[in-house]
């Protein structure tokens, strides 16, 4: 390795004149916010997770918000979830003035742990929002089975999961099918595939999809791309309260040539992940990677370690960032943020201590655990392997003092 060493991101978009070629042509053509383009990426996008509807919106947060209103979410009502996320996925459940009920992960998954979902279900609960968290699948297959039980909806935040894959019923489906009653994807620049920000929406249901679109564009009856079209005038209507959470032109074309290219970045991801799994388990035996289960093929959004307990997850971190490596800390727990005041959640304490108070509940242990004991390490497409090893080297010495 030679004496200059570059700096290693925590994660980049891999765009080239592909996408610049595609955003050119959008500006050249005159139109430049929703039209033509959303419209094919939407039915590439539908085709590539093997949906019958995909509505494109501004970012997986409005996502999330449309999903929730569709199946009806208002005042008063639960939404069981976890805190152990990015805070978005939360805050989507008070956009509807409801509540999220916080329940606690699976250490080896870092995904909701079905196994303490029923708990928490009383007659105010109407859905459970699931994370893949990171690209890896959710236990759909369990927390399902609990939803139909108990008459509740499955909204699926698969916001880090386009590419990832399940096993269901004994296929491999992509995740966004979707298996649930509704899936919503991002598109931000941390994601596998970008557009700079971004949303989809995927759903089997016809009339949700179609206040999709009515809510993404101020409820506006007639959208813009068929007025513009029309050989009549057209006075439009605005039959329900709408939002502007429309995904522009520029955007999705960017988003079609991404699309094109994610087959190859799932797999390259794969490859790295086995990669980084045995330099770890060669140089550093205690830091541990998450696993796949059986029926999970994960996209690999993230590569999140748990750090050996002898060593400060913050000085790690200090010290790899002086060594021109960018990490992160482990995935963020809502309910220990300012925002997340006592009262606007909860973790259904039901029988049994709880200690609920701000920045440390006992019922979301492993959440809080992995927030605090693990690490993100670098995971980009342009990643060379030189770069893998000086990561894990790296980290080594920050592990392993001699
Ligand atoms: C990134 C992310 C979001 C938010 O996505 P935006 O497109 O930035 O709104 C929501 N949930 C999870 C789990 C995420 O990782």
């Amino acid at each position: 390795m030679s004496d200059f060493q570059h700096f290693i991101p925590i994660a980049k978009p891999w765009m080239d004149e592909h996408e610049a070629d595609a955003v050119t042509r959008v500006i050249a053509s005159g139109w430049i916010t929703q039209g033509p383009e959303v419209t094919s990426f939407e039915k590439e996008f539908a085709d590539f997770v093997g949906a019958p509807h995909a509505c494109a919106v501004s970012s997986c947060t409005t996502a999330l918000h449309l999903a929730l209103l569709a199946v009806g979410i208002k005042p008063g009502d639960e939404v069981i979830t976890v805190s152990h996320s990015f805070i978005a996925t939360a805050n989507s459940i008070r956009y509807c003035g409801a509540s999220p009920v916080f329940v606690d992960i699976e250490p080896g998954t870092f995904n909701m742990n079905p196994s303490l979902i029923e708990d928490l279900i009383n007659e105010k609960t109407k859905a459970i929002l699931c994370v893949h968290q990171m690209g890896m699948p959710g236990n759909l297959d369990a927390i399902i089975g609990i939803a139909r039980r108990y008459n509740l909806f499955v909204i699926e935040d698969a916001a880090c999961a386009i590419g990832s894959k399940i096993s269901w019923h004994g296929k491999w489906e992509k995740i966004g099918k979707p298996h649930g009653d509704i899936a919503c994807f991002s598109f931000h620049p941390r994601k596998l595939l970008s557009t700079g920000d971004g949303g989809m929406l995927t759903t089997a249901n016809d009339e949700w999809d179609h206040k999709f679109r009515l809510w993404r564009q101020h409820g506006m009856s007639v959208p813009d791309t068929v007025r513009h079209g029309a050989k009549e005038v057209i006075f439009e209507t605005y039959q329900c309260l709408g939002y502007n959470y429309r995904m522009t032109d520029v955007q999705a074309a960017m988003g079609r040539e991404q699309l094109k290219k994610l087959p190859e970045i799932v797999a390259r991801r794969r490859e790295m992940v086995k990669r980084y799994r045995t330099l770890l388990s060669d140089e550093i035996s205690d830091v541990g990677l998450p696993f796949e289960l059986t029926w999970a093929k994960s996209n690999w959004q993230s590569v999140c370690v748990w750090l050996p307990e002898r060593v400060n997850q913050i000085t790690v971190m200090q010290e790899m960032l002086d060594a021109g490596i960018a990490t992160r800390r482990g995935v963020m727990c809502a309910h220990r943020e300012e925002s997340f005041i006592y009262g606007t959640w909860s973790c259904g304490k039901g029988p049994g201590p709880c200690e609920c108070e701000p920045g440390r509940c006992a019922r979301l242990d492993e959440s809080e655990r992995a927030q605090d004991r693990c690490i993100i390490l670098p995971l980009y497409h342009q990643m060379t392997e030189d770069d893998q090893l000086r990561v894990v080297m790296t980290l080594k010495k920050s592990c392993v003092r001699i």
